[in-house]
This record gives C-alpha cells, structure tokens and sequence, in this order.
C-alpha cells in the first residue's frame, strides 16, 4: 500500500456493528464478566480496557494507526503535544541526567526544558543540531538529543541519519519532533531515529479542532539497562520495555491521557494527511517563490534552491519543504501592519490548519523568550510565521502582495 491508502486502509480499527469508523468510546470505565477477568486486563495478562486514563478503544485506534504510518512498534497518545514531549523525556530522565538539543526549538518546549531544571534535569543547546555541534557536549550523564526534524520557525532541518549515528554510538537515543516534518514527508525512524513525537494537533489533525500528541517507539534503540535504571524492572518486555515503562507508569499515573472525542477527530484528520500536505508544501514552496522574487520582504523556506538546506531536503524529504515558512519585513511595525492588512490568512498561534494561519512569533509564541533564545530559534523582531493552507495559491499571494503593497 502507498501513503493515502495506508491512511484509509491501514485496518486499525475497533468496527462494531458494520460502523466505517471506529466510534467514539466516550466512556470512562469498562465493566467485565467476573472479578478474575478484570484482574487479568488490570495486569496486562488479558487483553481490554479497564478504565480510559489508561486505554480506550478509539484511542488505541489512533495509536495503532499513528504506530504503522511510523513505522513504530507501538505509540502512546497523550493529552497534547507538550504532553508528549515531556512524557517521553521524564519516562527515561532523572535528576542529574543531561539531554542535548536544538536551541532553534518550539517555544513551548525550550520553556519546558527550563521547567525540568527544577527537577535536577539538565538541557545544554547546540545552536544547530548536527553531530559537529552534539558531539563535544556529550559526557557520562548525556541520556538523551533531543531535536525538531524542521525547527518551528527557525526552519533548520536535521540530518536525521548523522545525528542518529552519533547518538547510537555513545548509546544515547535520539528523539525526534517530527510534527512539522509529518509522516509524509518522513519516516524519521527510517533514518536511525528512536523516539518519534508528533503534536497531532496539527497536520494530523489538520482541521484545528482537537489538541492532541502521540509517542511512538521505533523498537531499533538497544536500551543499556544499568544505563536506563528506570527500565529495568521492564526489561522482560524486551523491545517494548520503553512503551511497557510509559503506559504502567509516568504517563497513566500523571494522566496524560487522550480524550476520546480527541482522538476521533485526530482520526479522521489521519484521512486526508496525504492530500493536505501535497497542497500545502506545493502551496508554501509557491508562495516562498513569490516572495523571493518579488523581493520586498526576505523569506525563509527550506524548499527554496537559495535555501543552505535544499540539499538536505531533497535527501531526506524527497524534496517537499514542509508546509512553514517565515519572512522578514523589516520592522515589527512593518510587520504588525503586514498581518493587520491581510484579508484571508488568520492571525492565530496554530499551524497545520487548512486554512492559512499568521503570526508574529517574538510578541507572542516567544514572549517569554531570552533575546538570545529568540535569536537562536530564527525568531527576529520583524518575523512573521505563515502556516500555509489550502486556499487557491493565487488568492494567497494576491492577499500577501496586497499586504505588502499597503506598508
Ligand atoms: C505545537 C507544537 C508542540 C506542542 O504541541 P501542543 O499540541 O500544542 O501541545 C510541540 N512541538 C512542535 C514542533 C509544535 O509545533
């Protein structure tokens, strides 16, 4: 099967009554036949659900689905995707372990690295995330990179296969935010990646109605438990001892669970993922031409032949860019009046919605932000981010050539 059939006929479905789509369990509990049976389910001896904070039928669906498109042997779904980030970081870290990341990261999460201080975990940044830059940070207590496949909105993409190569030869797992980069444009676990992570609030869901994020585990990484002590009492699940970890432990007992209603709707988004990101990277890579050439405002968009990671892109994406790209137009004051004269692209802190959505990312997203943070995660006083969507490419660049005319 090839991408959009997969996404229809990938068969992960919980089908009752002949229904097309697995419907939604919008329920908290689930009853059993005799005490034993239920003591089974409670201790993974039997399969079924028990109560939803721990698994539900329309959420298992979603993480199957999500699981196979990855490529993954399993996926958690959580509550969001900081829920996500967070969870696959702390079902491994403890006070005094180090991770490594990308300083070029999404707002929420650089804010997040500074929360896990608190808790004795440590974040160092690299300014790009490459096996040049991670590779003299590394030392005894390094047990995690951390890294966006395409930095939102910095835009710099990694070198997937080289940092993981990196980080399997210290013994370290690579995890991967694949949320810009999608399952279309990538199978990062294909490319030695570890740990994928998605907030499916976005592309996947690609309608802005549920938040939602899922982890999935690619089952390559070698777990040293005497490294990993946390694993251990898990080591019997072999492969699965990560995601074993995750759904008996952090993850249910901090209850970063999935509503049901959400992963629905996450669900039917899945459809059209294939169909969407088509357009919107044919849209974006359109869209950041108009700007290059028009040449009042300067663009940055990874698909561009300008662009120092074009190669890159080509590579690993098959030469799609991703559905982001951020100009610059010369002051905040310029900026603002650009967002405020557009007609049809929504002034909104979201991406991935099939309508095209702008923001100024240094008085909102990164307001918390050191100018350093800032500076590093492409975030200027006169950046706009443009999540791209699926209206008539000619309507966009009319609207933004109208803004832009207006300054
Ligand atoms: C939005 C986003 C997140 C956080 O996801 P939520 O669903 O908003 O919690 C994490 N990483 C990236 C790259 C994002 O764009």
């Amino acid at each position: 099967m090839k991408f959009n059939t997969s996404l229809l006929h990938g068969n992960a479905d919980n089908l009752t009554f002949g229904s097309t789509l697995t419907p939604i369990y919008q329920v908290s509990a689930f009853s059993h036949e005799s005490a034993e049976q239920l003591e089974k389910v409670f201790n993974n001896k039997a399969p079924g659900f028990a109560y939803t904070r721990i698994s539900n039928p329309t959420v298992d669906s979603f993480e199957k689905k999500i699981a196979a498109l990855e490529k993954g042997i399993g996926a958690v779904a959580c509550s969001s995707g900081m829920a996500a980030v967070t969870m696959s970081l702390l079902n491994i870290l403890e006070t005094g372990d180090e991770m490594i990341a990308g300083a070029g990261l999404f707002g929420g999460t650089i804010d997040l690295f500074g929360d896990l201080e608190a808790f004795g975990i440590k974040t160092r940044f690299v300014r790009h995330i490459t096996a040049e830059e991670i590779a003299p940070l590394i030392t005894d207590k390094t047990k995690a990179i951390f890294g966006e496949i395409i930095g939102n909105p910095g835009l710099d993409v990694v070198d997937i296969k080289s940092v993981s190569d990196l980080a399997h030869s210290k013994g370290i797992p690579f995890i991967a935010d694949c949320t810009t980069a999608t399952p279309y444009l990538i199978n990062a676990a294909d490319f030695g990646a570890d740990i994928i992570i998605h907030s499916s609030s976005k592309y996947i869901n690609g309608s802005g109605d549920a938040i939602s994020g899922i982890i999935v585990d690619s089952g390559s990484f070698g777990w040293d438990f005497t490294r990993y002590k946390g694993l251990s009492p898990y080591k019997k699940y072999g492969k699965f001892a990560y995601l074993a970890k995750l759904r008996n432990g952090i993850w249910r007992n901090m209850g970063s669970c999935l509503a049901p209603m959400n992963a629905f709707l996450n669900s039917i988004g899945l459809e059209t993922l294939g169909l969407r990101m088509e357009r919107l990277c044919n849209n974006a890579l359109k869209l950041a031409e108009f700007f290059e050439s028009d040449g009042r405002v300067t663009v940055n968009y990874p698909a561009l032949k300008s662009n120092p990671y074009y190669e890159l892109v080509q590579k690993q994406f098959g030469g799609m860019g991703g559905a982001i790209l951020t100009i610059r137009a010369g002051s905040k004051e310029r900026a603002f009046k650009l967002i405020n004269h557009l007609k049809y692209a929504v002034n909104a802190t979201n991406i991935g919605d099939v309508s095209t959505l702008v923001i100024h990312p240094a008085s909102t997203i990164y307001t918390h932000s050191t100018e350093e943070q800032k500076l590093h995660a492409g975030v200027y006083e006169d950046t706009i981010r443009i999540s791209i969507g699926i209206e008539d490419i000619d309507d966009l660049i009319s609207d933004f050539k109208n803004a832009i005319d207006n300054l």
